[in-house]
């Protein structure tokens, strides 16, 4: 899943990456469910690691346009995961008293400790993107966040945390289909926020926004991943590879029982 990270100095377009590109597996939906099956596994056996170690943090943020996916993919890669340790941070329009403070200030309420793992629904990114669309702060703000973002991540990345980003990549027509799947089927409906389609119209804007962002802040240690997302197995399948690799680096290991366990007799 290599040719999804986007190689910190390069600058991408967006325009070349294919939302339907299935290139990095060979086979089909079938195999793809199986092989998630076994992805989804090993990443449960590899979080009670990490919180058995209770030394790495790992950060996980999913980034997409309206119907992109990002609760289908919570909901697919994690489900293997124990709640205890795994947490999901939802970022929505801020609160008076978030707008108040720096963009970073709710963020770092909800990075990961030692031995967690955090899911971004949203993220920091919003001030670089919705932000920079609907000109909610003069560009000079928006500006500098970049480097503001760059330079808070890698102190998290300084301080023990692996960060992943993910850009889940749908085309135009696919959103359309979504936004209708929202309209038609009633367990769906709920979903349906008329908004989403004044943000629609905006589209060209929010992929600009998203390069800018994604061309900005892609670095060794907090590296972006352009997830072709209009097929959701496809999606999952890339997503779940990219974390489980990460995790599989980290070298995990149980901690060492502080005293001679083979000594102790249970009476
Ligand atoms: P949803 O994810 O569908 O629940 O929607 C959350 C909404 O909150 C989206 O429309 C986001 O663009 C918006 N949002 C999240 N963060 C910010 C932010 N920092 N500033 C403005 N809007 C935001
Ligand atoms: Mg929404």
């Amino acid at each position: 899943m290599d040719k999804y990270r986007v190689k910190p100095g390069t600058k991408i377009k967006l325009s070349d990456y294919d939302p339907e590109d299935k290139t990095q597996f060979s086979g089909g939906k079938k195999e793809a469910k199986a092989r998630l099956a076994e992805l989804i596994q090993r990443l449960g056996e590899l979080q009670e690691v990490l919180y058995a170690e209770h030394k790495h943090k790992i950060l996980v943020v999913l980034q997409a346009l309206d119907t992109g996916g990002k609760d289908g993919t919570i909901r697919a890669v994690f489900n293997g995961t124990n709640p205890q340790g795994v947490h999901v941070a939802s970022f929505k329009v801020p609160t008076p008293e978030e707008l108040d403070h720096d963009f970073l200030w709710r963020v770092h309420a909800q990075v990961p400790g030692k031995g967690e793992l955090v899911i971004f629904n949203r993220s920091h990114y919003e001030d670089v993107l919705v932000v920079r669309v609907h000109n909610l702060v003069p560009e000079d703000v928006w500006r500098k966040r970049y480097a503001q973002i760059r330079d808070f991540e890698r102190m998290l990345a300084e301080e023990g945390t692996t960060i992943l980003k993910f850009y889940l990549n749908i085309s135009m027509d696919e959103q359309k289909k979504r936004l209708q799947e929202r309209l038609d089927d009633p367990k769906k409906r709920w979903k349906f926020n008329p908004g989403d389609l004044k943000e629609r119209a905006l589209w060209d804007d929010y992929v600009s926004a998203y390069q800018d962002a994604i061309n900005e802040t892609s670095t060794k240690w907090a590296p972006w991943y352009v997830i072709p997302a209009n097929s959701n197995w496809y999606r999952n399948l890339a997503v779940a590879s990219v974390i489980v690799q990460a995790l599989e680096d980290l070298n995990l290991q149980f901690p060492e029982p502080a005293e001679a366990l083979d000594k102790i007799v249970i009476q």
